[in-house]
């Protein structure tokens, strides 16, 4: 089974899916943890072309789109679909509803374009669940913030980004939860820690128990 956690910056994607990966462990499951944009060495390659340009660089954002498909063509190949092949369970750090809410909501990218890529790419598959952890734009920007500042850590260029841009991801999430409500979980990610597992958890069990 495929499984994918989403969700904007600073709603605590990192630490829930650790959360995730632990919990199917726990149930004796095979589990495969992965990420996009990225999770092998050349999608990994794609990953820094988007993530780290120069300062002076600026990405068109059609190549922007093309390039998260193509390092998704590359992770499908080479790591989610032979780990699905052989039954274990893929847990993957954003997938194809991102490429939706940021190239999409955030840039601005027509959804039916982004539509025709997936079928390209894809040939039909989707996650079999996804938990998008959602949480106010305000409370998510303190998170980062206070991040940040804990960390020292570089701001790449996505999380300098403006609060529309932020609102339109958010909204895009948003809807594409709405459009196919049996397959997301859309998890309160302002709720305290313990209360989201909980959430999550129930999720997951669902879909372990089928
Ligand atoms: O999930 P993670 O925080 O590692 O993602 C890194 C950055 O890539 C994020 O800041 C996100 O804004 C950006 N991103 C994007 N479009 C995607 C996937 C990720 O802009 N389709």
């Amino acid at each position: 089974r495929f499984i994918t956690l989403e969700g904007g910056e600073g709603v605590g994607k990192s630490t829930n899916m650790q959360f995730v990966v632990a919990w199917l462990e726990a149930q004796g499951l095979e589990v495969v943890a992965t990420r996009e944009p990225g999770g092998t060495p050349q999608a990994e390659a794609i990953r820094r072309l988007l993530l780290d340009p120069a300062p002076e660089e600026k990405l068109h954002t059609d190549a922007e789109l093309l390039l998260m498909f193509a390092a998704r063509a590359q992770h499908l190949a080479e790591k989610i679909l032979p780990a699905l092949e052989r039954g274990a369970w893929v847990v993957c750090d954003r997938f194809t509803d991102a490429t939706y809410a940021y190239q999409g909501g955030g840039r601005g990218i027509p959804m039916e374009r982004i539509a025709a890529l997936e079928d390209f790419v894809q040939k039909g598959l989707t996650p079999d669940l996804t938990l998008l952890l959602d949480m106010p734009q305000e409370a998510a920007k303190q998170r980062l913030e206070s991040r940040l500042r804990d960390q020292h850590s570089q701001r790449d260029r996505f999380e300098q980004e403006q609060a529309d841009f932020f609102h339109a991801v958010r909204n895009a999430y948003l809807a594409r939860a709405e459009q196919a409500p049996e397959r997301f979980a859309l998890i309160d990610a302002h709720q305290p820690l313990t209360s989201v597992q909980a959430t999550i958890r129930n999720a997951l069990a669902e879909r372990v128990a089928l």
